[in-house]
């Protein structure tokens, strides 16, 4: 059985809306054009099988010079890729950061090795068996395994425990603790502080309507029973809402965290309180952190079929540790730019043997995690940090993609003197039309009070530039991890660093001028403020969805590659959101449809849509 939706129109009305099953046969839309004309524009469509759903995403562009403005005038640059598919051009897909400032590359079978930088160590896949029991001391733990991704060191620390357990230095892994049933299948920091937890994940509930309104559709049918889902993601009170959500739609769960330091303590222990297997604590080693996907994943009679990762993490544990249960796994469903990419990898070197589906590249995730959260968090990131009074200050925007756009509309709101640096030309007119200044970073950067980088490059932010601020400037990054600004070139001895407060740093000039780093350059709302969880809803509910389409999809429709969600179930996401807002969506007469070429339950737009 395939779970999908009927009419995205009537599903705005949450109550009267099933889910259903929906032949995937039907056509995409047309929009006036002709056949041939969509079809050369969508991606290669599972091989012209008419029952092909979504089709496989489009590979990402070659990396280099291949990808630079010149690149854009070859021929190549005539194919039009899917709006998404074009998100993944960005340059991280090839280069990552971690934790230590060092840059991992990534090579075509998907291994990953750290180029030399500040530290000069190769990150090894851990292919030999590890004796979890013996715990290695903590410089041995790191040498155990392959580093772990990117995010899962990235900090959320808006997503700190909220009770203080800083007295009980004792490792999760040493304690004995069973939940109220007489469970102890799970491994959390304090199963006393469930209660806690448990009043988390009622506020977060509020705030996650669709993942709310498919509980109660799924009341009478069960679309993920037999369903034994492995997970590792961010264990928060949204996850938390998400997981209760996934075991009332049937499924049986086993969850680890995706980030050593991102776990709401208090969740996990509500989680395993109400009988989830969780393996998560804030404050993991990495050798914890592999020791926890492992309790995930190797169990006595219990084996997943359905894989739902944030990174890569456990895709990659599961691949390299435990390659046979991919035998009864239906599908992966990937969330992370940097675990999407590794599936593309995999899927290139033929190794990819389930299919996966790529929620990262959704329309809903994107325009919301990125134009409206980045809208919502940079004025609460920066006010958390200095307490600063954004009216008539003159603040310089790095890139006007999706994330500048929303950081712009924010500041400008708020009455601050915005100004837009772009290397792109149609975004460049873009913030021209929308009433920003554009201007290169050098013509302003002595007079600004605020740069805020938003690129997904690196190196925008100099040490040129920085030693020309003024005194008092803040430099903040919103875009790709701690690359864009070269905060490793501050680190030198005629400079002075003074941490003021958690996450803000002041550098300080041996003529005094200093300048207010936040967050050491890493991504400012993630380690400063808290994400909207009606961001995460939309997220989650993709997430759910994604797992019913490829636990329930007949034999055949999806293969061994990588998909983009189907359009109807992006549409779907956004619909199940909009009763929030009492809005009303219009439905199409007959007519309408008919003149449109459109399903009058959509789709309604075609893949290479922009929106
Ligand atoms: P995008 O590709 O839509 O926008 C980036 C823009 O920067 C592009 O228009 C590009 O032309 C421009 N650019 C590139 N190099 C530049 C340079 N040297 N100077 C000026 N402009 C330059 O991407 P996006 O969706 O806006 O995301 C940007 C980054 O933010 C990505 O790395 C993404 O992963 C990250 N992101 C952050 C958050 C967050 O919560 N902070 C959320 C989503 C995405």
């Amino acid at each position: 059985m395939s779970v999908q939706v009927v009419s995205a129109a009537a599903a705005a009305k949450v109550p009267e809306v099933e889910l259903k099953d929906l032949s995937p046969s039907e056509a995409e839309p047309q929009l006036g054009l002709s056949t041939a004309a969509v079809s050369a524009m969508a991606p290669p469509a599972g091989g012209g099988d008419p029952e092909a759903p979504a089709p496989p995403a489009e590979r990402p562009p070659a990396p280099g010079p291949g990808s630079g403005p010149a690149a854009a005038l070859s021929p190549a640059a005539g194919k039009v890729p899917q709006a998404s598919a074009m998100k993944r051009s960005d340059p991280h897909h090839q280069h990552q950061r971690h934790r230590d400032g060092g840059e991992a590359l990534v090579s075509p079978d998907g291994t990953v090795t750290e180029a030399p930088r500040t530290v000069k160590k190769q990150i090894q896949f851990a292919d030999q068996k590890q004796e979890f029991n013996k715990r290695p001391t903590k410089i041995g733990r790191r040498s155990l395994s392959r580093s772990i991704s990117q995010s899962s060191t990235d900090s959320y620390s808006s997503a700190a425990s909220y009770t203080d357990s800083s007295d009980d230095e004792t490792s999760p892994r040493d304690k004995q603790q069973k939940n109220s049933k007489g469970s102890s299948d799970f491994c959390v920091k304090n199963i006393k502080q469930a209660e806690f937890g448990r009043r988390e994940i009622e506020i977060a509930e509020q705030e996650m309507p669709a993942l709310m309104a498919l509980r109660k559709r799924a009341q009478g049918e069960k679309p993920l029973a037999g369903a034994k889902i492995v997970g590792c993601t961010h264990i928060t009170a949204q996850t938390a809402v998400l997981m209760e959500t996934l075991g009332a739609l049937g499924a049986q769960c086993r969850w680890a965290a995706c980030n050593i330091y991102s776990t709401l303590n208090e969740v996990a222990a509500a989680l395993a309180e109400s009988g989830f297997p969780v393996f998560a604590w804030k404050g993991e080693s990495e050798d914890d952190f592999w020791w926890c996907i492992d309790r995930c994943v190797n169990v006595e009679g219990w084996q997943p079929n359905m894989i739902l990762d944030d990174g890569g993490d456990l895709t990659h544990w599961i691949y390299k540790k435990y390659p046979n249960m991919f035998k009864k796994i239906k599908g992966i469903v990937e969330e992370s730019v940097t675990g999407v990419h590794r599936l593309y990898q995999l899927s290139k070197a033929g190794k990819l043997c389930v299919p996966a589906m790529n929620v990262n590249d959704s329309v809903t995730k994107q325009k919301f995690d990125n134009l409206y959260c980045c809208r919502e968090s940079i004025l609460d990131g920066l006010k958390r940090t200095t307490d600063m009074m954004f009216g008539g200050k003159q603040v310089v925007v790095c890139g006007y993609g999706e994330v500048g756009k929303g950081c712009c509309a924010a500041l400008k709101a708020m009455g601050s003197i915005v100004y837009v640096t772009e290397i792109d030309p149609i975004c460049a007119l873009q913030a021209c039309m929308d009433g920003f200044r554009l201007v290169k970073l050098n013509e302003v950067i002595r007079q600004v009070d605020i740069v805020i980088t938003c690129t997904g490059n690196k190196n925008v932010v100099t040490r040129e530039h920085l030693d020309r601020m003024k005194n008092s400037c803040i430099v903040c990054n919103m875009g790709h991890s701690n690359t864009e600004i070269d905060v490793a070139s501050l680190r030198t001895p005629e400079l002075t660093w003074e941490r003021v407060r958690s996450q803000v740093d002041h550098v300080i000039w041996p003529d005094g001028k200093r300048i207010v780093l936040l967050a050491e350059g890493r991504l400012l709302n993630l380690s400063c403020s808290t994400v909207p969880t009606f961001v995460l809803s939309i997220t989650a509910t993709t997430q759910a969805l994604a797992l019913i389409e490829l636990y329930n999809a007949p034999e055949g429709r999806y293969k061994q590659d990588v998909y983009l969600l189907p359009k109807k179930m992006d549409e779907y996401v956004a619909s199940l959101h909009l009763p929030t807002f009492d809005a009303h969506l219009t439905e199409l007469t007959d007519e309408q449809a008919k003149y449109l070429g459109l399903n009058k339950n959509g789709p309604f737009k075609p893949n290479y849509y922009r929106y």
